[in-house]
């Protein structure tokens, strides 16, 4: 039934001349179904005149024609038109009008109007979209043809009646030409139009699979684990890395992320759904850096991972992509140093204790000689800051400081650090000035405080070897109390400025000039900072100088509330 139903679809398809079915015919199959009409047209008249006009088949002429149309019909089922030259076809729709010629004159007053059938092959004609200009003459000259070949052919009396009698016919053939011509070639630039978006569709999609293939080795050949989301968070694209780290989290491809067995630095505390990366991310979130440890032990492993956010052309978000590196080796080399840098520090701290304390005994004897007394003086300047390293290098290791903040009067604590540094500071290029606003309070552990002013004023006075302004300033904003040193010293570049902050950096120019230190102070400063809740930051610029600015929570105290001051 089904191929019956499809069968008649195709039939009907060519009837109603469906131009893709017929352009997808071979050319002989199109020679046939262009001839076809008017074949049908010159049964229905052969028909017409077996019922009803008797004396049409009586008529040499009309045999003829209808005998010569035969023969053409004939012509375009047995010629081979594929292995012609192409346009070898239109000889069929030019012989038609002998045909058609013949029969007109045959049919003569008994059924009139026989010479229309001339409109077949001139439409045939103006539709090939072969040879356009010729095509329209012939068809007008082959239809004049047929209605005054017959004038001069026979004993009919040549006279402008006779040969104006149908001269509509050839006229209304030349408009019905140029009509179909004028249609055919719209519908031509229309079917080319089509063909080359087709071609250009065709193109895209050979060009978007290609992506495709790469982004999926680019995707699968990286050494990280790497998942995209789409807006509503759903996984859209993930590879093969990240399906090995689930698997070390106990995972397998459809576990849910807050299945799998992710925990928090310690190792054993399990990371709650909420702050798992990919739900982080699918909830908008940007993060670089979230260390989070995959799996159970021995065989856990930390991964780095971090969030970007997708947008499309109109700038809203379009989805997430997170990223999972394997960090493991770096963090174990990390804590091996941390506990290597604690165990010798801790090493050096005690023999170092025994020689400040006999060095303090020597130097408070009497009557010692200069040169001894000098030499005791630069033993013990030395053993200060060999004495100084390892306290930061102890602290370092140590982790997050304790601190106990109180309320404090954070003027006196200010102005009081930077007299001390004035006094230690061993270049007289360098001055002082001191902005500070009175009757600041802050909310601060003095002695860690003082510990971080004291970096900053001795870190102003080290990198301004050619001397300056160093200036302090504190005032209270926003609830806060905030305090800067400006130096117009060496200054860094925007790419050393990254690093400031960071444990043992230390920017090439301090190393070149040799000026002492080991890169941990401010490392140190930023954790006693940050341990009260406050901010620390750095502005700098290379040549120019250098401003590191810090914040601390304001204290609101009562008249009796005791000021930590010494
Ligand atoms: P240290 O001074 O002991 O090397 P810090 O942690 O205090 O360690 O400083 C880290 C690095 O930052 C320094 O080595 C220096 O290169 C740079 N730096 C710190 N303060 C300044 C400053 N005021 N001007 C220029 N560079 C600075």
């Amino acid at each position: 039934m089904d191929g019956e139903g499809q069968r008649m679809d195709r039939v009907l398809s060519y009837l109603t001349l469906n131009t893709r079915q017929f352009h997808e015919l071979t050319l002989r199959g199109r020679v046939i179904l262009s001839q076809l009409p008017l074949s049908l047209t010159v049964l229905l008249i052969v028909v017409s005149g077996v019922l009803f006009h008797r004396d049409l088949l009586a008529s040499g002429p009309f045999l003829v024609g209808v005998g010569l149309h035969a023969v053409l019909l004939a012509l375009c089922v047995l010629v081979p038109w594929d292995r012609l030259p192409h346009a070898t076809f239109l000889v069929i729709p030019l012989l038609d009008f002998i045909p058609i010629g013949f029969m007109r004159y045959g049919a003569g007053t008994v059924i009139t109007g026989v010479g229309l059938l001339a409109v077949f092959p001139v439409i045939w004609l103006a539709a090939s979209g072969l040879f356009p200009r010729a095509a329209l003459a012939v068809g007008f000259l082959a239809s004049l043809g047929i209605v005054w070949v017959p004038v001069f052919a026979t004993d009919v009396e040549v006279n402008s009646q006779t040969l104006t009698q149908s001269f509509l016919l050839p006229f209304i053939m030349l408009a019905i030409g140029v009509t179909i011509r004028v249609m055919t070639a719209s519908m031509m630039a229309q079917q080319e139009v089509v063909e080359e978006k087709d071609r250009a569709l065709q193109l895209l999609l050979e060009e978007s699979a290609r992506r495709e293939r790469l982004l999926e080795t680019v995707v699968n050949s990286v050494d990280i684990g790497l998942i995209a989301l789409d807006e509503a968070g759903r996984p859209i694209l993930a590879n093969r890395k990240l399906e090995r780290f689930r698997a070390l989290a106990g995972g397998t491809g459809d576990t849910a992320e807050s299945d799998l067995r992710i925990f928090q630095q310690d190792g054993e505390t399990v990371l709650p759904a909420a702050r798992r990366p990919t739900r982080r991310a699918a909830d908008g979130q940007v993060f670089s850096d979230y260390l989070l440890w995959w799996g159970d032990r021995p065989a856990q492993r930390v991964l780095s991972t971090s969030s970007r956010q997708m947008t499309n052309q109109a700038g809203t978000r379009e989805g997430s992509v997170v990223t999972f590196n394997d960090v493991t080796e770096l963090v174990t080399a990390l804590n091996a140093k941390d506990e290597f840098v604690a165990t010798v520090s801790h090493e050096l701290r005690t023999p170092l204790t025994v020689i400040r304390g006999y060095l303090e005994l020597l130097t408070g004897m009497p009557d010692l000689e200069p040169t001894v007394a000098s030499g005791l003086e630069v033993v013990s300047r030395n053993s200060e800051r060999l004495h100084k390293l390892v306290i930061d290098l102890l602290s370092a290791a140590e982790g997050p400081p304790e601190v106990t903040p109180v309320p404090t009067d954070f003027s006196e604590l200010v102005s009081r650090h930077v007299a001390t540094a004035e006094e230690g500071n061993g270049n007289p290029l360098v001055r002082f000035e001191d902005h500070t606003s009175p009757d600041l309070v802050a909310l601060c552990d003095a002695s860690r405080i003082g510990q971080v002013l004291d970096n900053l004023l001795s870190n102003a006075i080290k990198y301004s070897p050619g001397g300056g302004r160093v200036t302090v300033r504190a005032t209270a904003v926003d609830g806060e109390v905030e305090c800067s040193v400006t130096d117009e010293g060496s200054g860094m570049s925007p790419e050393e400025l990254k690093g400031v902050f960071s444990k043992f950096f230390r920017t090439s120019g301090a190393r070149n000039a040799a000026i002492p230190g080991v890169g941990l102070g401010l490392a140190i400063s930023k954790a006693i900072v940050e341990r009260h809740g406050g901010t620390i930051t750095c502005r700098s610029v290379e040549g120019v100088g250098s401003t590191f600015t810090f914040r601390l929570p304001l204290a609101h105290i009562s008249q009796d509330q005791q000021l930590q001051s010494q």
